[in-house]
């Protein structure tokens, strides 16, 4: 009964795959305040022209640079595991994959793209790099990988992350960055949130406009975004190519892969490699898992809207909830964001993937199950795909139905201690589904066209 399936790094992949080349209608563009569409050259002020190459190209595959594959195998490729455990727990039929991101060293997935697009910054011969971060997943990475490459980085992280999450912030610093409690008072947007809302905890969308606000006022310094772009979601598809190769050599394929989704790269990234062999006849199922108090593909509108809150990013299309909408402070920090990946929203627009919500007692339930048969105990967001995969897997036990499941396991929850402690002293709550906060979100989604 093998438990890990392990590739050697020989088999590390050395191109990532993009999905756009497989897609039945190109990605929306996106589009300037003018409604016209984005020329490349526009998101050079705060861009490598080498990542703004990757996020307009239709190239299949995409060619990982030695540097990049060079750190990456400081914990690449990730191991795939077998499930027998909370198989046998859940006395399921079904056979239970995933693939752990949480071995890299920041804790999770998010490593995979802050090295590349810190490898591209330093090539373009950037010194700084600035960035936000919510539960301080991102910021921890791109510190990583700014030291791995000689660059300055500096995190706005959403401020009720900043109070709960004091360790991730030491994490930053002790990998080099700067770390500011968003919103602040050294940035434009900053100020103009603060004055109408003196008491404001943040948010992603709020942290964007800071850190985007900053580069694109200083030559010497770009913009890293940790999910949502094109790019990054190409960058992560290592995980699901990895995943592919692992599943072949104990001969599976997944019926079903699911993956928690905030911005998307996570989902992406274990489900886009999958995406691929639709061509060629396959079935799989991809499934990309929310918290059902930031619903944004199960109850969002699918429109242009912008990234961040203050209305300095291009319009995208894509499922939205508003983006001046303000999740409620649920403990899957990674996942609260009011919009989606553009290709991710367009594929769930058409049919071709899934989306399920789960609240949040549920999703910790199921983490708590996991901690408890796999031993690894899981960040709070990685908690949405497990019980999404749970869920499943106890279907199959009533139908009798042998489902292979494979999950990506995000990430650790090792820094997320206080929300498991909130959980077992049954401080969690399950919030609404926080429907008027939307529909007035809504209402001021920009005009297009
Ligand atoms: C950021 C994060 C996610 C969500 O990632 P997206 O790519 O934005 O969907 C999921 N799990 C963990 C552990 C994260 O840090």
């Amino acid at each position: 009964m093998q438990t890990k399936i392990l590739l050697p790094e020989s088999e590390m992949p050395t191109h990532w795959y993009n999905v756009i080349a497989d897609m039945p209608n190109k990605p929306a563009p996106y589009l300037g305040p003018n409604g016209q569409p984005v020329p490349p050259e526009a998101m050079l002020g705060i861009f490598p022209e080498a990542l703004v190459m990757q996020e307009m190209s239709g190239e299949r595959w995409v060619p990982i640079p030695e540097e990049v594959r060079e750190v990456l195998r400081l914990w690449r490729p990730s191991p795939l595991y077998r499930a027998h455990r909370l198989e046998a727990a859940l006395q399921t039929p079904a056979r239970i994959y995933y693939k752990n991101e949480a071995v890299s060293p920041a804790g999770s997935h998010k490593p995979n793209t802050a090295v590349a697009q810190a490898f591209y910054n330093k090539q373009a011969g950037i010194k700084r790099l600035t960035t936000e971060t919510g539960a301080g997943q991102w910021g921890c990475s791109l510190a990583l990988a700014g030291q791995m490459f000689g660059l300055e980085v500096r995190v706005y992280m959403v401020k009720v992350s900043y109070g709960q999450k004091p360790y991730r912030r030491s994490l930053m610093q002790t990998w080099g960055a700067e770390v500011f409690a968003s919103p602040t008072d050294m940035t434009a947007a900053g100020r103009q949130i603060l004055k109408a809302h003196p008491d404001s905890e943040g948010s992603l969308g709020i942290a964007i406009s800071e850190a985007v606000e900053e580069a694109a006022g200083r030559a010497d310094t770009n913009y890293a975004l940790g999910s949502v772009l094109n790019h990054v979601l190409l960058h992560q598809t290592i995980i699901g190519e990895e995943a592919r190769k692992q599943m072949k050599l104990v001969d599976e394929y997944p019926d079903m892969v699911f993956a928690s989704c905030g911005g998307g790269s996570n989902f992406g990234g274990i489900a886009f490699p999958f995406f691929a062999d639709k061509a060629t006849g396959s079935n799989v199922r991809l499934v990309a898992v929310e918290p059902s108090s930031c619903p944004t593909l199960t109850k969002g509108v699918y429109t242009y809207d912008f990234g961040d809150a203050v209305g300095m990013t291009p319009l995208m299309k894509m499922y939205t909830l508003g983006h001046d909408f303000m999740p409620p402070g649920i403990h899957a920090g990674g996942l609260r964001y009011h919009g989606d990946s553009a290709l991710v929203s367009q594929l769930y627009n058409e049919g071709l993937i899934e989306a399920v919500a789960v609240p949040q007692l549920e999703t910790f339930e199921a983490g708590v199950l996991f901690a408890r048969t796999e031993g690894i105990l899981p960040a709070p967001e990685s908690n949405h795909a497990i019980a999404a995969v749970v869920r499943e897997a106890r279907e199959c036990a009533k139908s009798g139905e042998a489902k292979t499941l494979l999950f990506n396991l995000s990430g650790h929850g090792h820094f997320d201690m206080t929300s498991y402690d909130r959980y077992f002293s049954g401080q969690l709550e399950n919030y609404e589904y926080p429907e008027a906060a939307i529909q007035e979100s809504l209402r001021h989604l920009p005009k297009v066209g």
